[in-house]
């Protein structure tokens, strides 16, 4: 018991250091920033405390109305300058902290997500995980965000500390005179000794106690995150206008009650938190406050005996008695870091089981020749794919080469495996089995950022994002403006585009910039294709897209698409047959397999085949 105590000890201050390390590395100037000015801050209260004392011993002394003065004079400009710098620092650090507990802790976990295998992501451990952490973090500012609540503490507790010291040093050091007779035992330095150790001794017992109260919630965290759950549901239902309609239809706002009215819900006023906090928890949360008091008696009981043995004055009186009453706060902050730290440990387990996934696609690092020609040569040989986690094959034995500069189409009913198909192709997986080779070597072996760079594809659920026209379609910040614009006149949006008065300036939706446009499915679908125009990659891939296109429709957009890639390899994907039907090479997918391949007209000869069947059923109506 005692190891593992010692243990978890060791293992909590390892995770912490670990992570300020990684929001170090993450945000300098966040932390260098948190450093300064939470420190200077705990410092500046001690410049009032030392002057008040100077003052309060001059009007008690000597009362020298130009040493008073001067005094007052130095007060008031030490105050100004101090409120000057702190305000500085302050501005510094809330330009840093400024959505920590959101963008900037969400900026490490986006950053593992983008990084990690494809195939995780669709892993449920994944997202239960990243979940986990979030919610975490939400509801009580466990994990990251609790590194940087400490930090804010532990720095600020140190400044309080160290001016703490250097004010009270002198407590022990003056001594009462031999006048005093029996009080003069109060110069013994086992005082100063006692001092600290029952200082130290009693923010322990404080701290400790209110340990117990900190580690309840902590170790209650999943209640906590449940209760916060069901609240932000069912506390809000009534706001959500979507659902306004059934709600008065079913008066479902009764089953609403059952989650917010009921007395023993997490956080009412029988639930479990409120009873602790009316039983035990109360009890510690007074107990602890209860000590730390008996501490600020002692502290004044020695001071003022020591003042009045004739040690010091009034003025010292007050420094003394200020100064220790904020060191032993800085003390009792420190101890709750500690105490803190070691409740946070499982949270930052989280974070980092979380940011330590391992990546097991192998990365090669074969550099993707680099061809005017574009003559890559892309085969699929006998691949078979299973999705993790999945006990059927998607795709079973599938053979097949692709012609250079050639249109092939990928054609078949929902669910047949087509958009697998082209995940494989870009490697977003790799096979269960058989092997994919691009001119003759296994796609594993390449550098996999340049293997990407040959394909562009618009997936089926492609998204643009509320940006300008032009850094949606040049997929970045710097562009050449005459590309963009040719690209989206290809992709058949220049009519849209000249009624546009900021031309490819203009933001797509109004999330950034009130004069943002909203695009239909079928532009939002033009934007894209331009997107991969621009691009440039020899195999261009066009999946089918989902954005409500009717046949016909759809139809256009391939044949127009057809028009505009030019020399590169195009790979479409339909369940409507109609659409690809100009393509020069055909494959079938059904059930995960190509059962057929060929032109159109020698497809359709094969009245044997599914694809003669599927054409004379007017499949490309069917959408089932
Ligand atoms: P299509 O593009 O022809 O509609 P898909 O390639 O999307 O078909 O799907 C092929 C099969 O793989 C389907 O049975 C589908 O349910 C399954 N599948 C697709 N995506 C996943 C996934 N992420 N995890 C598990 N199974 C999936």
């Amino acid at each position: 018991m005692e190891k593992n105590k010692k243990t978890s000890y060791k293992q909590s201050l390892a995770y912490t250091i670990r992570a300020i390390k990684l929001l170090y590395k993450a945000f300098p100037q966040f932390v260098v920033s948190l450093l300064a000015y939470q420190t200077w801050n705990a410092l500046t209260p001690y410049i009032g405390i030392y002057f008040s004392a100077q003052i309060i011993a001059e009007l008690t002394g000597a009362k020298d109305p130009k040493r008073l003065e001067l005094l007052v004079l130095l007060a008031l400009g030490a105050a100004a300058a101090a409120s000057l710098i702190t305000a500085l620092l302050k501005k510094w650090y809330s330009t840093h902290e400024a959505g920590f507990w959101y963008y900037k802790t969400g900026r490490i976990f986006a950053g593992k997500m983008l990084d990690m295998d494809f195939a995780n992501l669709d892993r449920t451990e994944t997202s239960d995980a990243l979940n986990t952490i979030l919610q975490n973090q939400n509801n009580a500012g466990w994990g990251l965000t609790r590194i940087k609540m400490n930090m804010d503490t532990a720095c600020s507790a140190i400044g309080t500390i160290l001016g703490g010291i250097v004010l009270s040093v002198s407590l022990f050091a003056t001594r009462v005179p031999e006048s005093a007779g029996a009080y003069t035992v109060l110069n013994n330095p086992i005082f100063a000794v006692l001092m600290v150790a029952i200082m130290l001794l009693i923010t322990y017992i404080s701290q400790e106690l209110y340990h117990k109260v900190a580690k309840y919630w902590a170790e209650n965290a999943d209640a906590h995150r449940l209760g916060n759950r069901l609240f932000s549901f069912w506390g809000f239902l009534g706001f959500k206008t979507e659902m306004a309609a059934d709600m008065r239809m079913y008066s479902q706002e009764k089953m609403c009650e059952r989650f917010t009215g009921d007395k023993t819900g997490v956080f009412n006023s029988n639930g479990i938190f409120a009873k602790y906090s009316r039983g035990k928890g109360g009890f510690l949360t007074i107990a602890s406050a209860a000590v730390a008091v008996v501490y600020v008696g002692i502290v004044y009981g020695f001071v003022c005996l020591k003042a009045w043995a004739g040690a010091f004055g009034l003025g010292a009186v007050t420094q003394y008695i200020a100064a220790i009453t904020q060191t032993t706060s800085g003390i009792s902050s420190i101890f709750s870091v500690v105490s803190d730290t070691r409740n946070n440990a499982v949270f930052l387990q989280q974070v980092f089981d979380f940011l330590d996934m391992p990546n097991e696609m192998y990365q090669g690092s074969l550099t993707v020749e680099k061809r005017r020609d574009r003559k890559y040569e892309v085969e699929f040989r006998d691949v078979s794919f299973k999705y993790p986690g999945s006990r059927t094959y998607a795709l079973s034995h599938v053979n097949m080469k692709f012609e250079i500069g050639k249109r092939m189409a990928v054609v078949g009913m929902n669910g047949s495996g087509k958009t697998t198909f082209i995940k494989l192709l870009c490697r977003l997986y790799d096979p269960t089995e058989g092997e994919i080779l691009l001119n003759g070597i296994d796609i594993r072996k390449y550098n996999y950022a340049e293997y990407m760079m040959i394909f562009s594809v618009v997936f089926q659920d492609f998204s643009l994002f509320a940006l300008t026209l032009a850094k949606n379609v040049a997929a970045g910040e710097i562009y050449d403006r005459a590309r963009v614009l040719d690209c989206l006149d290809k992709a058949g949006f220049s009519d849209r585009l000249n009624s546009l008065p900021d031309g490819i300036d203009t933001y797509l939706y109004k999330d950034y910039n009130k004069d943002g446009i909203n695009v239909s499915g079928g532009e939002a679908q033009k934007i894209a294709i331009a997107r991969t125009l621009y691009k440039d990659a020899p195999f261009i891939i066009l999946d089918e897209p989902t954005a409500a296109l009717d046949p016909i429709a759809e139809a256009e957009i391939y044949e127009k698409f057809n028009e505009i890639v030019g020399d590169k390899t195009a790979i479409y994907i339909s369940h409507r047959l109609s659409s690809c039907k100009f393509c020069d090479e055909i494959l079938v997918f059904d059930e995960g397999a190509v059962i057929q391949q060929g032109s159109h007209e020698a497809l359709v000869a094969d009245h044997g085949g599914k694809y003669y069947e599927l054409w004379q059923a007017k499949a490309q109506y069917y959408t089932a």
